[in-house]
């Protein structure tokens, strides 16, 4: 899609804000998506990034996928993420946390912010002594807080079981082969939960400390970067960063089932169409990947407990079937069918 501005990413964002702070060296763009069901909520991500233009396309890309997450679990929020500017060693200061928490602050609660790749609860609690309009803070006796990746992966898990379910027909993962692509918070979860169940893992990470770590922990199998992705599996799990899902790399898939945590796994729509046509059921990133966010919407909002958390995140798999059903009767990829459900919510179906 072409925009007025240019950017195919554009995709009539409402608002999108570049900020710089001289004095910490802080360059962020906080990109707002969507604020019809509410304010625009979503991490924010610290990167070292190639050059401006892919940090905006990733702000963007990001920015519409809150939208569609957020509204597909049913949360009064719409959608927003922001991205800092990093250098290349990840530098970040107390003095960038304040510029930032201070730039979130005058957007008066427009966007509200929690952890995303690159940010840690500690780096909340920071941009909180700024701004009110931020989430994912440590969560005291039995309220809701903290950091979002443990109820990501409880809903990727429960993903991935509603997919197996589907596909294999087996109503656990004992022994069944799932390929993780990441070893950090969210698939580090998944692995969890799945290696309690008696599933066979292998793991992958750029950081080769990482995976050696979480396999150790697990009884899983380091496995090349590289390889990750077409190795023979039950599942194959994106968990670390996205558009991973190109023309090459569903060419070389080896599983049935594609389910994971990573943002913007497809690198374009064509992509959901090219899973499809190979017969491999794929789950929508941002309808499994939403327990983070569930976490972040009822700390902020403060409408509920821990219960409702679990039941809201135990609903994600309802919706995976509601959508691989609608494709299967409508013959559209479960991509194109969640975005379809996702901009008629959002107002702009
Ligand atoms: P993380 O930083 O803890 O882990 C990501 C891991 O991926 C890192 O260990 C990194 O070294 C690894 N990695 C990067 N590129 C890789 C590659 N090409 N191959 C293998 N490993 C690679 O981040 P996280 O919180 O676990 O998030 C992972 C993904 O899930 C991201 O796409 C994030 O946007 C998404 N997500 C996270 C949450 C959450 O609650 N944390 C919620 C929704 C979506």
């Amino acid at each position: 899609m072409t925009t007025p501005w240019g950017y195919s990413d554009f995709d009539a964002h409402e608002a999108v804000h570049f900020v710089t702070d001289e004095k910490s060296g802080l360059r962020a763009i906080i990109a707002m998506h969507s604020t019809h069901l509410g304010p625009a909520a979503g991490g924010t991500r610290l990167w070292h990034y190639a050059d401006d233009a892919q940090a905006l396309t990733d702000a963007l890309r990001l920015s519409r996928g809150m939208s569609y997450k957020n509204a597909m679990a049913g949360l009064p929020l719409g959608g927003g993420k922001a991205v800092v500017l990093a250098d290349r060693s990840r530098t970040k200061t107390a003095a960038m946390l304040e510029a930032f928490g201070k730039a979130v602050d005058t957007l008066g609660g427009k966007y509200v912010t929690a952890e995303d790749v690159g940010m840690s609860v500690a780096d909340m609690i920071e941009i909180s002594r700024q701004t009110s309009f931020v989430a994912g803070l440590p969560a005291e006796g039995g309220e809701v807080g903290g950091d979002p990746g443990p109820h990501t992966s409880l809903g990727v898990f429960l993903g991935i079981k509603a997919a197996v379910k589907r596909t294999l027909g087996k109503d656990s993962l004992q022994g069944l082969h799932i390929a993780l692509q990441g070893a950090g918070s969210v698939a580090g979860g998944v692995a969890r939960h799945a290696a309690a169940e008696g599933a066979r893992l292998s793991v992958a990470d750029v950081d080769a400390a990482r995976a050696s770590a979480l396999a150790a922990e697990t009884g899983g199998t380091v496995v090349s970067p590289d390889d990750i992705l077409s190795m023979e599996a039950d599942v194959v799990s994106p968990c670390a960063l996205g558009a991973i899902l190109t023309e090459q790399s569903i060419a070389a898939l080896n599983a049935p089932i594609v389910a994971g945590g990573a943002n913007n796994q497809l690198a374009t729509s064509e992509d959901g169409q090219r899973i499809a046509a190979r017969g491999i059921l794929y789950a929508p990133d941002y309808v499994i990947n939403a327990g983070g966010i569930i976490n972040v919407s009822t700390e902020y909002l403060n409408d509920g407990g821990p219960e409702l958390v679990r039941s809201r995140i135990e609903a994600i798999p309802g919706r995976l079937e509601q959508i691989w059903t609608e494709s299967a009767a409508s013959g559209k990829d479960p991509a194109s069918v969640a975005d379809a459900m996702a901009q008629k919510l959002i107002g702009r179906g």
